[in-house]
């Protein structure tokens, strides 16, 4: 079977503290040992996917252009810790939007698989191998949605959460197709 192993993270909850809507770049508080997790995942060969609702945007808090400035900082902090994210998706959706034009009970937002299905086609990832971790049921929900595990990561030092993630997966035997 083709197709790149990837590891999907939520963000709020999981790289950075969630702080309730965060967007100011100066309000980028990283989880402890997470710039250190994703390092792992990058030396560990993982395309690293981060998937994330931002209903702020729907609900007029900011704009999807602040997202991407607060994206932007957090990619320049994490390569200064040699760290790389590969990907972000971002849902902006929310089927109560005071914005109108996101008001939408959207396909992307988890629990519903949509970013990571996208992901999946845009960046040839396989299913297996690949992974979720998420601070919510509706991280994990999306992630099983999408056919791949779900990891819920609830605090404390996450590349040592990410260490046993790992370590689990490389005892988990491959398909008969990978082998
Ligand atoms: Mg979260």
């Amino acid at each position: 079977m083709s197709g790149r192993k990837a590891a999907f993270l939520d963000r709020d909850g999981v790289i950075n503290v969630d702080h309730g809507y965060v967007v100011d770049p100066a309000a980028l508080d990283f989880i402890e040992g997470a710039e250190a997790a994703i390092r792992r995942l990058n030396e560990g060969g993982y395309v690293v996917v981060v998937v994330t609702n931002q209903s702020g945007v729907a609900r007029g808090y900011f704009t999807e252009v602040d997202v991407g400035r607060f994206h932007d900082h957090l990619r320049e902090r994490l390569a200064a810790a040699g760290a790389r994210i590969d990907a972000i998706y971002t849902a902006p959706h929310h089927p109560d939007a005071t914005v109108p034009a996101y008001r939408a009970d959207h396909p992307d937002r988890k629990p519903r698989p949509g970013m990571i299905l996208r992901a999946f086609a845009d960046l040839d990832i396989a299913r297996d191998g690949s992974f979720l971790v998420g601070d919510k049921k509706s991280d994990i929900a999306a992630a099983e949605a999408a056919g791949i595990p779900g990891h819920l990561f609830t605090g404390g030092d996450l590349d040592v959460f990410m260490a046993g993630v790992l370590a689990a997966a490389a005892l988990d035997p491959a398909p008969e197709g990978d082998r």
